[in-house]
């Protein structure tokens, strides 16, 4: 085919693709002249080809396309291409304008969009976004910020215009602290509450999403603020209410409770079997309410975060010894056989031990409870991976599927006639969960209905610097004065009572002067001291004794409705106990507590627990007071919050040994002064043989526990003879 013949057809089909193509499209040339003008850019510009048509492209009169045109054909000009936005009456018109090179010259090619219909979706969009209540922010893969509608303006005071286009990472636009602490969610939601000031004092969930295209591509994330001040604040107010009712219901019950065990005890002369059995029946619903009353407390300190946590190393197999035991009674009547089951080489768990007790005792009284058939109830400990995970399976009724969800939700109690039956709250679960995961645990059923359930819990294993502090011990019957301060006289008769039995004397005091004035003019062995006085508060009062010489050495027992353990423990307490009061707990803490100032202190130190309990037996009942440490670690943690009166020390044991020990007492000048004696069955370390001459005495094992205590005596004697 001839040359020309094959070109003409070419030109028919550029012109017909550009007779029909969507796009305006017009070419100028180098001069400025318009070469080429479509039949669409035609009619999106509403101008006739013939007006334009060789002439300079000025004659298009459309001065924003004029302007990019002539920047382009400036030699020289930039080569990216320009975008501009025209709006023609209703229309909306997106214009690009490119260079091109034209034989070696700068030319330019505008193309034409009608972008009327998604500027319409794009406004509509906008005002959807700009209608929701939650802020919206938008940010691009780079976290510049694409779009922020009025709410998020509103609810966080941005601006805009300061902030649009600008990377600015959340965290940082929200005065958030750390950036990996809420780093874009680019595989999954996040969602975390933020507090603001500015431009008013502000709770809200922040959330961020990732945005994705249809094939899973990032584009970037948009956070959701959701201003959740209100809820918070009513949450709040509920915590208060709860809290302020149950103690208002405590106090009366703190009564009720303690002069029922009175009678029973038969305090107040004898009673008959039908006084008793009736007696009995008030008492166990008093406890009910007590408990009840607990849970809710329980609930109202997580939530505000109250809750006060004494994390330490926990012996899983001695908790577990220990509730099976206190269940013993209840599941030899019930007829159920409890099994604990636990390694001996198990590591501490870290926790705090009456919370977890707590759980533990919660968890092992529902398998009971919801087994009304009995069976055998298993407490099963094992390490897995760097957590110590409790199973308490049983053969009960089970729970469905769709119901173990919710399980662990406040209030949430299975719906059937046996629970009805049963009887509950539904607070026991929720409380648990909490408490485990504030120790860095986690919770868990599984269970088939009508097969039996086991629930579980994990804790973190303790790391080897977690260290157990030993409690002091006083021996048994200690005696003299005890002062209680309480508002309330019959609770402080109740108290007396207590006490009195025990083998105290009791002084009262109802109010905070009064309190001050007796601890200096009696010189109380120990005081007890509930905070809320009437004049003044009782934190106030403590800080006074503490700052008293006269009264700085008397321990306090704080005993509360509202026991602020950690304020207490800063203020200088010894020891707290809430209200209602476990008679046999505030027995003992007073006893060790007069023990400890009363009586000269031991501490007992040997990884041997049968050896350290026979000793402390023997000296206690000698009348001494005792610390059990079972390794050297936890001698000097004892050491540090009471000074002992003597060691008795071995020498192989785990974590930090006897000779360390020795050392380390005595060259600290607080401490070189305490004698120790030093127990051992292996041969002596040669190497470490001066160590050794710094401790008083040694005596070889096995030894008599009498044996033993007549050295600590003699010791002792000296040591009081030579001061
Ligand atoms: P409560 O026992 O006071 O109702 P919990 O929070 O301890 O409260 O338990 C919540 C619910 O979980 C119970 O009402 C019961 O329906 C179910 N549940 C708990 N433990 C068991 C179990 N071992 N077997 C079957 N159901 C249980």
């Amino acid at each position: 085919m001839p040359q020309k013949a094959d070109d003409r057809r070419s030109f028919l089909h550029i012109r017909a693709l550009m007779a029909t193509t969507s796009e305006g499209l017009i070419a100028v040339g180098p001069d400025g002249d318009v070469r080429v003008f479509n039949e669409t850019a035609e009619e999106l510009l509403g101008v006739p080809r013939s007006r334009v048509h060789g002439k300079l492209y000025t004659s298009l009169k459309q001065p924003k396309v004029e302007a990019a045109v002539e920047r382009l054909l400036r030699p020289k000009a930039r080569k990216e291409p320009i975008a501009v936005r025209l709006t023609l009456g209703d229309r909306v018109i997106a214009a690009t304008v490119a260079p091109y090179d034209c034989s070696g010259r700068r030319a330019a090619v505008v193309t034409l969009r009608d972008d009327t219909a998604l500027e319409a979706y794009r406004k509509r969009a906008e005002a959807i976004l700009a209608s929701t209540g939650d802020g919206l922010i938008v940010f691009d893969p780079e976290e510049a910020i694409t779009y922020i509608n009025p709410a998020a303006t509103m609810l966080a005071g941005l601006k805009p215009s300061k902030l649009l286009g600008k990377r600015t990472p959340l965290w940082e636009m929200l005065s958030m602290m750390p950036e990996d602490s809420f780093s874009p969610a680019i595989d999954g939601s996040q969602v975390r509450e933020v507090r603001i000031e500015e431009p008013e004092h502000r709770i809200m969930d922040v959330r961020t999403d990732p945005v994705l295209d249809d094939k899973g591509g990032y584009l970037g994330y948009v956070a959701t603020l959701h201003d959740v001040t209100a809820e918070r604040e009513v949450g709040q107010m509920k915590n208060e209410f709860v809290s302020t009712v149950s103690h208002e219901l405590r106090t009366p019950l703190t009564s009720i409770k303690g002069y029922i065990d009175l009678i029973l005890d038969g305090e107040a002369g004898e009673i008959n079997e039908i006084q008793r059995e009736f007696l009995s029946i008030v008492k166990q619903n008093s406890d009910r309410l007590v408990e009840l009353i607990n849970d809710m407390l329980d609930i109202s300190r997580i939530e505000s975060g109250r809750i006060h946590l004494k994390i330490q190393p926990l012996d899983m197999c001695d908790l577990i010894a220990g509730a099976v035991d206190t269940f013993q009674a209840v599941s030899d009547q019930s007829g159920h056989k409890l099994l604990p089951k636990a390694p001996h080489d198990l590591p501490k768990a870290a926790g705090d031990r009456d919370r977890v007790g707590q759980v533990l005792m919660n968890f092992i009284s529902n398998a009971i409870k919801y087994s009304p058939e009995g069976g055998s109830v298993t407490v099963k400990a094992k390490q897995e991976g760097d957590m110590v995970v409790v199973a308490i399976t049983d053969q009960g009724i089970g729970i469905a599927k769709e119901d173990q969800a919710k399980l662990f939700t406040k209030f949430y109690r299975v719906d059937s006639s046996l629970t009805r039956e049963i009887g509950g709250t539904g607070l026991g679960l929720s409380i648990c969960k909490s408490i485990i995961e504030l120790l860095g645990g986690k919770v868990g059923v599984k269970s088939s209905a009508g097969k039996g359930s086991t629930f579980w819990f994990s804790l973190p294993v303790a790391s080897k610097d977690l260290v157990r502090t030993p409690d002091v011990e006083g021996p048994a019957a200690a005696g003299g004065t005890v002062l209680v301060v309480d508002r309330d006289p019959e609770i402080a008769n109740l108290v007396e009572t207590y006490l009195v039995k025990q083998g105290y004397d009791v002084v009262k005091a109802h109010n905070a002067t009064e309190a001050l004035e007796k601890a200096i003019e009696v010189r109380p062995r120990v005081i007890t001291l509930d905070v809320m006085l009437d004049d003044g508060d009782g934190f106030d009062l403590l800080q006074k004794l503490k700052d008293t010489p006269e009264t700085s050495e008397i321990p306090v027992l704080v005993l509360s409705i509202v026991c602020d353990e950690g304020r207490s423990c800063r203020l200088g307490a010894a020891d707290y106990l809430e209200k209602p009061i476990d008679k046999a707990r505030l027995t003992t803490i007073i006893d060790d507590l007069v023990g400890s100032v009363a009586s000269p202190v031991v501490l007992v130190v040997d990884d041997d627990r049968n050896i350290v309990d026979l000793l402390c037996r023997n000296l206690k009942a000698k009348g001494y007071s005792v610390a059990a440490a079972y390794n050297g670690a936890e001698a000097m943690a004892a050491l540090r919050k009471k000074h002992p009166d003597l060691i008795l020390l071995d020498l192989q044991m785990p974590v930090m040994d006897g000779y360390q020990v020795i050392e380390k007492v005595k060259t600290d000048p607080a401490t070189k002064d305490i004698p120790i004696v030093v127990m051992t069955a292996h041969q002596i370390d040669r190497s470490r043989i001066d160590i050794l001459g710094l401790a008083q005495q040694k005596v070889d094992k096995p030894f008599s526990a009498e044996e033993l205590a007549r050295r600590v005596e003699s010791l002792l004697e000296n040591m009081l003879e030579e001061s």
